[in-house]
C-alpha cells in the first residue's frame, strides 16, 4: 500500500512515507477505540433495558471503570494521532522545499529561461502548501479509515450479515461515484491552476511594466485584460467548487441512505422475531460512527484528486534531467569549437549542423536575422542548455562533461538585461568575484567608467541602488555589469551587444570599458547591428539555425550574400566599431 508508487504519487520523502504509516496506524487505533466506546454504550443501554424490564442493574462498577479507561485511551490515542499527522508534517514541508530548491540549483540554467518564474514560485510555495494539507489532513486519516472500516465491516457481517449489508451498501456506491468523477475533478483542478498562474503572471507583468503602460496611456486597456483574467479565474473556481460539491454531497447523501435501509431491514427482522431491538440499536450507533470519518473522507478524496495536479507539477521538476559533470576543468587555451551542433529547446530543432570556431584573443560575432539562433549559440557555449547532437569543446574539453558551475567560472556574460540586486553599488560589482577586496572592486569600476557616476551618488560606492537598480540609468547599469565582468576577468566573454540601447554619449563610455574587458579574451558577441561587427575578427552568419556564411568581415563583404545584404540595409548608421580583443 505504501510502496514506491504511493511515494511518487504524493511526492513524499522517505521520511514522509514513514510518517504516513504512523498516521494511518494511529487513525486505525483511534477509530477502533471510538468503536469500543460504542460497545460500552451498548452494554450500558442493554443493562438499562434489563433494569426497565424488571431485572437488576448489572454491576455498575465495571461499566464505570470501562468508561474511565475508554476516556483515557481515547485521549492518549488522539494525542498520538495528532502528533503523527500534524506534528511531523512540518518537517516534511521543510524537507520538500529544500529538495525542490536543491533540484532547482542543479537544473540547467536554461531551464529558468523556459519556465515561467511565477509558475516555479507557485510550485515551491503553493503546490507544497497544498500537499502539506494532504499529508497532514488526508493521507493518514483516509487510509486509516479504510482499514478500520474494513475491520468493523467484517465484525458487523459476522454479527448479522443482513443488517450489515443494509447499512454498508452505501459506502462502495458513494466511493464509486467519487472515483467515477475523478477525471472531471482533476480537469477542473488543472484549469483552476492555469487560471491562477495567468492571474499572477498578469499582475507581475503589470507591475514590471507600469512605466511603459502609463507612458503609453494603456492603463484602461491593460487593466481590462487583467480584470478579465481575474474574472476568468473566479468563474473557473466557482465552477470547480460546484462540480466537486455536487459529487461530494451526492456521495454523502447516498451513504446516508444506509440509515434508512438499516431501519427498514431491522424493523422487518424485529417484527419477524429474528433479532431484538438492541441489536438494531447497536447497528445504528455503529453506522453513525462509520459515517462520521467517511463523511470527512469524501471531501478529502476530492482534495486528494485535486492535489494530484500539485504532486504532478512537483514530480515534473524532479524528473527534469539535471546537468552534471566533472568538478575539474583544465582546458588547453580557450578556443570555443562548435562541431556539427544540433539543438532543440523542445521538439522542434533550432540549430542544425552548426560548426564554427571562436578563437582565443579574437572577437567572433554571431549575426543573422532575429530568431536565427544567435542567442541560442551563446547560451549553448556556456552550457546553459545541453545540446542534442554534435559537440562543443572549450580548449579541447567537451563541455558536456564539465559541471556547469565549474565551467561558468571561466565565463563572463554581459547581456542586455543586467540583473542588479537591492544592495550597494560596491556589493553589486563584487558579485563578479566573491571575496574581491574593496580596492579591486573600485579598480574594476574605474576601468568600466563607473567612477564618474558613482562619485555623484550621495554615498558613493555605499549607495543602495534600489530594487533591480531602479535608481540607475540604462548606461550605468551596463557599466556595472561590465565592471563585474572585469572583476571576474574570466578568459571567455559572452556579449549580447550590450550597448544596443544606449545614447551616443553613453555608448562611447561603455565602448571604452568594453575594449578593456575584451582584450586578449575569447569573445563571442551576439550582434544585432551590422556596424558593431565590422571590427570583429570572425563572423558567423546564421540563418534559420544554420550557418549561412562565415569568415572575416572583408571576405564576407567580398563574397556578397546575406551578410553584405544586411550590412547594406543598415549602413546608414555606421558610427562605431567593436575593437580591443587584439592585445
Ligand atoms: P536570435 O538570438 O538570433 O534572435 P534565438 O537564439 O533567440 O535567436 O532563437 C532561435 C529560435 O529558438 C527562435 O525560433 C526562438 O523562437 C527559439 N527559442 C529561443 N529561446 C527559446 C526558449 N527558451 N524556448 C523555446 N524556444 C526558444
Amino acid at each position: 500500500m505504501f510502496g514506491a508508487n504511493f511515494q511518487r504519487k504524493y511526492a513524499l520523502t522517505d521520511q514522509g512515507v514513514q510518517n504516513t504509516k504512523k498516521g494511518t496506524f494511529w487513525t486505525v487505533i483511534v477509530n477502533l477505540v471510538v468503536m469500543g466506546g460504542v460497545g460500552i454504550l451498548y452494554l450500558v443501554m442493554s443493562g438499562l433495558m434489563e433494569t426497565l424490564a424488571g431485572g437488576v442493574l448489572p454491576v455498575a462498577l465495571p461499566v464505570l471503570a470501562g468508561l474511565v479507561i475508554f476516556a483515557f485511551l481515547s485521549f492518549l490515542t488522539h494525542l498520538q494521532q495528532y502528533k503523527a499527522t500534524y506534528g511531523l508534517v512540518y518537517g516534511e514541508v521543510k524537507a520538500t522545499r529544500l529538495r525542490l530548491a536543491e533540484r532547482l540549483r542543479k537544473l540547467p540554467l536554461g531551464f529558468f529561461g523556459k519556465r515561467d518564474l511565477a509558475d516555479l514560485t507557485e510550485t515551491l510555495m503553493g503546490d507544497v502548501n497544498r500537499m502539506e494539507h494532504v499529508w497532514s489532513h488526508v493521507l493518514g486519516y483516509l487510509y486509516g479509515s479504510y482499514i478500520s472500516t474494513a475491520v468493523i465491516a467484517v465484525c458487523l457481517l459476522w454479527y448479522d450479515w443482513r443488517l450489515a449489508l443494509a447499512c454498508l451498501w452505501g459506502v462502495p456506491v458513494a466511493f464509486g461515484l467519487l472515483f467515477g468523477s475523478r477525471k472531471l475533478t482533476e480537469r477542473q483542478a488543472e484549469q483552476i491552476k492555469r487560471a491562477a498562474v495567468r492571474v499572477s503572471d498578469g499582475m507581475q507583468e503589470a507591475l514590471e511594466n507600469v512605466r511603459e503602460i502609463r507612458a503609453t496611456n494603456q492603463e484602461e486597456r491593460y487593466l481590462a485584460g487583467l480584470y478579465r483574467k481575474i474574472d476568468d479565474h473566479e468563474r473557473i473556481m466557482i465552477r470547480g467548487e460546484l462540480v466537486t460539491g455536487l459529487f461530494v454531497n451526492g456521495a454523502s447523501v447516498i451513504m446516508r441512505l444506509g440509515v434508512a435501509t438499516t431501519i427498514l431491514v431491522g424493523a422487518g427482522l424485529i417484527l419477524s422475531g429474528q433479532i431484538d431491538f438492541m441489536l438494531l440499536f447497536l447497528f445504528l450507533m455503529v453506522i453513525t460512527r462509520i459515517y462520521a470519518p467517511f463523511d470527512q473522507s469524501l471531501a478529502l478524496i476530492a482534495e486528494l484528486f485535486v492535489s494530484q495536479v500539485s504532486a504532478d507539477r512537483m514530480n515534473a521538476l524532479f524528473d527534469t534531467p539535471i546537468a552534471e559533470g566533472a568538478e575539474v576543468f583544465q582546458p588547453q587555451g580557450h578556443d570555443i569549437v562548435f562541431d556539427h551542433v544540433e539543438f532543440a529547446y523542445d521538439k522542434e530543432a533550432v540549430l542544425h549542423d552548426v560548426s564554427f570556431t571562436a578563437k582565443e584573443g579574437e572577437i567572433t560575432a554571431l549575426v543573422g536575422p532575429s530568431g536565427s539562433g544567435k542567442s541560442t549559440c551563446a547560451r549553448l557555449a556556456a552550457r546553459l542548455w545541453d545540446i542534442t547532437g554534435g559537440t562543443i569543446k572549450v580548449g579541447g574539453v567537451d563541455i558536456a562533461t564539465v559541471d556547469p558551475e565549474v565551467l561558468l567560472t571561466d565565463y563572463s556574460m554581459v547581456f542586455q538585461d543586467v540583473v542588479l540586486f537591492d544592495d550597494t553599488v560596491m556589493e553589486n560589482i563584487r558579485l563578479g568575484r566573491r571575496g574581491a577586496s574593496d580596492a579591486e572592486v573600485m579598480a574594476a569600476a574605474r576601468a568600466a567608467n563607473c567612477e564618474e557616476f558613482v562619485s555623484k551618488l550621495p554615498q558613493g560606492y555605499q549607495t543602495p541602488i534600489g530594487e533591480n537598480g531602479a535608481k540607475l540609468s540604462g548606461g550605468e547599469r551596463q557599466r556595472i555589469s561590465i565592471a563585474r565582468a572585469l572583476l571576474k576577468n574570466a578568459p571567455i566573454v559572452l556579449l549580447d551587444e550590450a550597448t544596443a540601447s544606449l545614447d551616443v554619449e553613453n555608448e562611447t563610455k561603455v565602448q571604452g570599458a568594453l575594449s578593456r574587458l575584451l582584450a586578449g579574451k575569447t569573445v563571442l558577441v551576439i550582434a544585432h547591428r551590422m556596424r558593431t561587427v565590422a571590427g570583429a575578427d570572425h563572423i558567423v552568419v546564421l540563418k534559420d539555425g544554420k550557418v549561412a556564411q562565415q569568415g572575416s568581415p572583408q571576405a564576407l563583404m567580398a563574397e556578397g550574400g546575406l551578410f553584405r545584404h544586411m550590412v547594406e540595409l543598415q549602413s546608414e548608421s555606421a558610427q562605431w566599431q567593436l575593437s580591443g580583443a587584439r592585445p
